[in-house]
């Protein structure tokens, strides 16, 4: 499977799951699909024989993408009991796409190379993205520890995109251009 990844794909895979602890030393399968931009298969357990499975489409690879799948298999980690749980799966990340999304963003700069794909962005955001990168993922954030006290938090973090909208952008646009994905 791994030959039909190309170096390229791999390399930005290695630098992704370096951004995921959770999931070092787990024996991942990285296959390749062409109909959709990635999938994941989550394990039930997390025994030694437990082979986690991410799909990507090579064609237009993201960082985003990549660590969209990888966030899966972490919110797959979740659901294994804890008694079956290896050491060092820290955070319950819920289940869910949008979720998904945010625990993506909100994890690394690096994966802020493109705008996420379920959460729901205004127009403006989405078509010009790597000026307002930095603000959306600070608002993950933001819900992230939101979620600590209210369950409405993607409706909360969906309404403040609304509001970045409006708000002018700060800053030439070619300033945090510049700097995506690789200072994260
Ligand atoms: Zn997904």
């Amino acid at each position: 499977m791994r030959k039909q990844l190309t170096r390229r794909a791999l390399r930005m895979l290695e630098l992704s799951i370096s951004r995921f602890p959770e999931l070092q030393g787990k024996a991942m399968t990285v296959g390749h699909t062409r109909s959709n931009l990635g999938s994941a298969i989550v394990p039930r357990g997390d025994g030694p024989q437990t082979r986690w499975m991410i799909r990507l489409k090579v064609k237009g690879l993201s960082y985003n993408t990549i660590g969209h799948e990888l966030t899966h298999l972490t919110q797959g980690l979740a659901q294994i009991p804890r008694s079956e749980r290896h050491k060092g799966a820290r955070t319950r990340i819920p289940g869910g796409e949008k979720q998904c999304d945010i625990w993506t963003l909100a994890r690394s700069l690096l994966f802020c190379d493109e705008p996420p794909a379920y959460l729901k962005l205004p127009r403006r955001i989405r078509e010009n993205w790597p000026p307002y990168a930095g603000r959306v993922r600070a608002l993950c954030s933001a819900a992230i520890r939101k979620r600590e006290k209210t369950r409405l938090y993607i409706r909360w973090l969906e309404e403040e995109f609304k509001k970045l909208a409006h708000e002018p952008l700060r800053g030439r646009p070619d300033e945090t251009q510049g700097s995506l994905p690789f200072d994260a």
